[in-house]
């Protein structure tokens, strides 16, 4: 304790240029938070999207009726985007949550029904869980794009996740559906009423917890909501099907 607050001081009377948030490297210029290196290992989503399950286009058919419309990701839930996730959620890097955030912007603006969003929101925690975390992973990744976008954030607890469900990871997709049925309310509905909304989460796996919250929004009075997400976990291959 006592060296870290040595080095807060010599970072006070030195400052220190800012760091990659991620590997703690040098930047290479200002205004970014992750260095050229870091964005460049990310598996990134490129070229036509297909807009319900945000895979490479055609995507072969994905099925499933969203409350969503309009679907964006980063990039593919593995290597190094996973380990990127896994150090904001369990290692609690605030910084890489907001960097992250700040990327999304980019699948953001090449959508026009995420563009055109007025306000941010993110698929929020349990209160208890985020208790036990002290943080929401996707307050920050909404954080970060809304700074990026210069667009509004939804305060806190606008939307809530009042039932805590259990962990997705073992279910399959029906399993998923039902289990977050109604995991969401909206406990303002006048900060939603008439806007489109943009709905951020880390990762999307069968899209039932984004539909879930956005359903919730729309019962609220949200005109549309789309959806941007960190990355896809298992997304339709091409003459795939979304499982
Ligand atoms: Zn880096
Ligand atoms: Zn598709």
């Amino acid at each position: 304790m006592f060296w870290r607050w040595v080095e807060v001081g010599i970072n006070m009377v030195f400052p220190q240029p800012p760091r990659c948030a991620a590997c703690q490297g040098p930047l290479e210029r200002e205004g970014v938070c992750l260095c050229s290196r870091c964005v460049g290992a990310l598996p990134l989503i490129r070229g036509p999207v297909c807009n319900r399950c945000g895979g490479p286009s055609p995507c072969g058919g994905c099925e499933g009726s969203w409350a969503f419309t309009g679907l964006r990701a980063l990039g593919l839930y593995e290597g190094a985007l996973q380990e990127m996730i896994h150090r904001v959620k369990y290692d609690g890097n605030r910084e890489l949550g907001l960097a992250l955030g700040e990327l999304l912007a980019g699948p953001v603006r090449e959508e026009e029904l995420l563009r055109s969003c007025s306000v941010i929101a993110w698929v929020p925690l349990h209160p208890n869980r985020m208790a036990r975390r002290g943080f929401d992973q996707g307050e920050l990744l909404a954080r970060g794009l809304a700074r990026q976008l210069g667009r509004r954030l939804l305060p806190r607890f606008t939307l809530i996740r009042w039932r805590d469900t259990p962990s997705q990871t073992t279910l399959d997709r029906s399993a998923r559906l039902g289990n977050v049925d109604g995991a969401f309310r909206v406990e303002y509905p006048g900060r939603v009423r008439g806007k489109a909304v943009l709905l951020v989460d880390d990762v999307l796996t069968t899209g039932a917890t984004c539909h879930a919250a956005a359903a919730a929004l729309l019962e609220a009075g949200a005109l549309r909501v789309g959806v941007c997400v960190v990355a896809l976990s298992h997304p339709p291959r091409r003459g795939g099907r979304w499982s």
